[in-house]
């Protein structure tokens, strides 16, 4: 009987001690916090300076807020988005524009039909919901710009393209896509979701940014950040999801003729469309320009002083800060107006009152960067950076390793929590550890009641064997105990 107790005993430290060892080898579950990266789309740094925000108010007194951040250039919406979610300017990434363009053939197509141009996007860069996935993660990504390609024939595990004739604006709708979002990541299991709203660009466009319409709806904005902060908490995911909310540029007010002098190329002496192979004009403030054969240094000279308020350059020669030369897609000369004003072609044909594009030093540009959750440090307002660094903070966040990128983590470093690396991994073992520990004592418990129940058991029965075999020398028969008995134990 002792043989057993001792057998019973050690197969209870087999059982317990590959409990504690199993999941060792798995502790990145419970290091890693899930991330949710939300855009909306145009909203410029100081917006919730004009209008009531107190969810965004609450957000950053729970986590970090930069005072603002500033977006690549070309500061529009395709090429700013892609530099989030690949950590690259736009001259390494490729998506220079929200057109796709053919200078042979002429075509160009509209932001919404290029979102299809598979080439456009998967030229070389992969989105970080296909690394994260790469590297074992489960991804997702609502309208996010770049989310309908697929990269070197990848896509995200959960997508959602925006129908062609999408209202943006449809607060409803936001909602039932945060609920959706939050499905994927509670019944999906997602890692990583990329969301994206359309607003508050749409209305700055169409009103300008200083109109009681552009107000109204950072309104909209709030209140969806309380929604998604509430259902964030109802389905218990405060914990185990960190928030970053971002968008890829500003938005500014359009000045129109006669108040100032408007930027129309035609008007320009010395200047003709006749000496163009291809153009992107009337596009916001920014134009590229392929000249026929022999022609550059013409329609430069032409063009370069002709007004105030516009810029230049032969492609090499754009400003390094700007990062806006080094892509073969990118024409050799580009022109880009102060902010207040357009690039006309031949006759003013965009009427916004408000735009973006323009130089991303410009204050107008600027967006904002919050974040909230387990990671980040909490009522922390830190200095400016730039966008492009966000992509390094959320492969941290996520545990992964990044692409090649032209961002750094050393940047936002100082908006997590200070334990380093190891530590949080140490710290997120030992809660591995405590769990296991309760499994253990748990395991050891139960082990220990049954040698109790063995002891006893085996006690009653030696004791009643003995009375029993006394009983039969009184009785003078030799009975035997059924071995059969006692194996069972
Ligand atoms: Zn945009």
């Amino acid at each position: 009987s002792v043989l057993i107790m001792v057998s019973m005993l050690s197969v209870c430290f087999l059982l317990a001690s590959l409990a504690l060892r199993a999941p060792l080898s798995s502790t990145a579950p419970c290091c890693r916090n899930k991330l949710l990266l939300i855009s909306f789309d145009g909203f410029r740094w100081d917006y919730d300076q004009d209008v009531d925000t107190p969810n965004l108010d609450a957000m950053a007194q729970d986590g970090i807020k930069a005072t603002y951040a500033t977006p690549p250039f070309i500061s529009i919406t395709s090429p700013s988005h892609f530099t989030l979610i690949t950590g690259k300017y736009v001259e390494n990434h490729g998506v220079i524009h929200n057109m796709w363009f053919n200078t042979t053939t002429g075509e160009k197509k509209p932001y919404y039909m290029t979102q299809f141009v598979n080439e456009w996007w998967d030229n070389g860069s992969v989105p970080i919901w296909i690394t994260a996935q790469r590297q074992g993660l489960k991804a997702g990504s609502l309208h996010f710009p770049g989310t309908a390609a697929t990269y070197q024939g990848e896509k995200a595990h959960l997508s959602e393209v925006e129908p062609r004739f999408y209202d943006y604006s449809n607060e409803t709708q936001w909602r039932e896509n945060v609920d959706k979002v939050m499905d994927w990541f509670t019944v999906q299991h997602l890692d990583f979701v990329a969301l994206y709203f359309g607003e508050p660009d749409s209305t700055g466009h169409k009103y300008g940014p200083d109109s009681p319409q552009r107000r109204n709806m950072v309104k909209q904005v709030d209140r969806t950040v309380g929604y998604i902060r509430s259902v964030v908490d109802q389905r218990s995911l405060t914990d185990h999801l960190n928030i970053i909310i971002t968008a890829d540029h500003g938005m500014s007010t359009v000045h129109r003729a006669p108040v100032v002098q408007e930027i129309t190329l035609s008007k320009i002496p010395g200047f003709s469309f006749k000496d163009l192979q291809f153009h992107i004009v009337d596009y916001g403030p920014a134009s590229l320009l392929l000249p026929k054969e022999g022609l550059l240094d013409k329609v430069y000279n032409a063009l370069k002083n002709a007004h105030p308020k516009l810029h230049v350059y032969k492609k090499e020669e754009m400003p390094r800060r700007l990062h806006y030369s080094k892509n073969s897609r990118i024409l050799p000369l580009f022109l880009y107006a102060d902010p207040g004003y357009v690039i006309n072609g031949l006759i003013p044909v965009q009427f916004n009152n408000g735009e973006h594009g323009f130089d991303n030093d410009a204050m107008d540009m600027k967006t904002i960067f919050r974040a909230v959750g387990p990671d980040f440090k909490k009522n922390l307002e830190v200095e400016p950076f730039e966008t492009v660094h966000v992509y390094a903070l959320m492969c941290h966040l996520l545990r992964i390793q990044p692409e090649p990128n032209d961002g750094s983590l050393e940047v936002t470093r100082n908006i997590l929590q200070t334990k380093t690396n190891e530590e949080s991994a140490c710290s997120s073992i030992s809660i591995c550890f405590g769990v296991l520990t309760q499994v253990f004592i748990g395991l050891t418990a139960a082990a220990g009641f049954l040698v109790v129940v063995f002891v006893i058991i085996t006690v009653h029965t030696v004791h009643k064997r003995r009375k029993s075999q006394h009983r039969s020398k009184k009785n003078g028969l030799d009975e035997k105990c059924p071995k059969t008995k006692q194996s069972r134990f």
